[in-house]
């Protein structure tokens, strides 16, 4: 998907650091370089930002082949890998980012992973006189591609205060939602509401197709009453026609859904429902559906 044109507040050119140019990572990094940043983009893959900086490439556009060489003379490190163990290479690993950062300059994650995980680093970075805001995102790739991300932080307000404008290049929304490792809490928030609300539909709509029912024309009758949701808006027709080769991966909600329910063991909260889901998750994966979207789960309830 190539990244659209979108109009871009006037804000005063950072020089910046991207690592991790996959599905999310390389839109997000093309707004940055659209919207007059100095970016430099670290990827594992080297190919991939070969890739990304042909497509973004002018003079203010450079690639690194390691996150500290990234990083170096970077006022803000943007990150979006896969998981914890993949943020901690690129943080604290060989060859990582905080090692190359200047004193001051704020790391700024955008991977789904743990609130433990953001509490350790950001008293890491506090500790080598850098900052650190854990910034996980919703919107999936279409969100990424259009610059319409929503994203929740957690963190201190001084360094929040610093990114939010520039972060609002690839963004609808910024917001800090509390301390370290807050903006991860309310991700994990997000994918519970998501878990619980697919399941539901798609019981909804098996049974409807077991009816007999003109389903198309009943989401449109009620989408447009209180059963109304964006997954009923964006994936209920597809999931009908039983079409799941896009959006957001079973492997990657089954990792979310795995910090959620680790968090919930902690925090004591009670998620049967999620719990549940989750275990359907893990039957699509059987299904051989780890790469399918999420609304798949719609799969095991019309098979056979
Ligand atoms: P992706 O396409 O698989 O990209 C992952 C990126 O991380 C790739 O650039 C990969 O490099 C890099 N990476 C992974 N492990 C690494 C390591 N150990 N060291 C260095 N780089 C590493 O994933 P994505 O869809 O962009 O998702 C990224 C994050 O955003 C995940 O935490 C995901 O849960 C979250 N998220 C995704 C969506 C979505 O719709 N896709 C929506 C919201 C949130 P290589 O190119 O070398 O593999």
């Amino acid at each position: 998907m190539n990244t659209p044109t979108r109009t871009y507040d006037a804000v005063p050119a950072q020089t910046v650091a991207f690592l991790g140019l996959g599905v999310m990572g390389h839109p997000m990094a093309g707004h940055l370089a659209r919207a007059g940043h100095r970016v430099t983009v670290y990827n594992r893959t080297a190919a991939k930002a070969a890739d990304w900086a042909k497509t973004y490439g002018d003079a203010s556009v450079k690639t690194a082949d390691t996150p500290q060489l990234a990083a170096a003379g970077a006022d803000i490190v943007f990150a979006c890998v896969g998981n914890d163990a993949d943020l901690q290479q690129v943080t604290t690993g060989a060859d990582g980012a905080f090692a190359g950062m200047k004193p001051g300059a704020v790391f700024v994650d955008h991977t789904t992973a743990s609130a433990e995980i953001a509490r350790q680093l950001h008293g890491e970075a506090l500790r080598r006189g850098l900052q650190f805001i854990d910034a996980p995102v919703s919107g999936g790739q279409a969100g990424a591609v259009n610059g319409a991300l929503t994203v929740m932080c957690g963190g201190d307000a001084t360094p929040f205060a610093r990114i939010k404008p520039v972060a609002m290049a690839f963004s609808k929304a910024v917001t800090l939602v509390g301390g370290s490792g807050a903006g991860q809490l309310a991700k994990m928030v997000n994918q519970v509401c998501i878990a619980g609300l697919v399941q539901g539909l798609s019981e909804a709509l098996a049974f409807g197709q077991r009816a007999g029912l003109d389903l198309p024309l009943v989401l449109d009758v009620i989408g447009k009453g209180a059963a109304q949701s964006w997954q009923m808006d964006n994936r209920g027709k597809t999931m009908v026609e039983g079409k799941f080769d896009f959006g957001f991966a079973v492997d990657w909600m089954r990792k979310d859904l795995g910090l959620v329910l680790e968090e919930a063991r902690r925090n004591g909260a009670q998620l049967p429902v999620t719990a549940l889901v989750d275990q359907f998750y893990a039957e699509v994966q059987t299904m051989g559906g780890q790469r399918w979207d999420t609304s798949s789960l719609i799969a095991r309830l019309t098979r056979g």
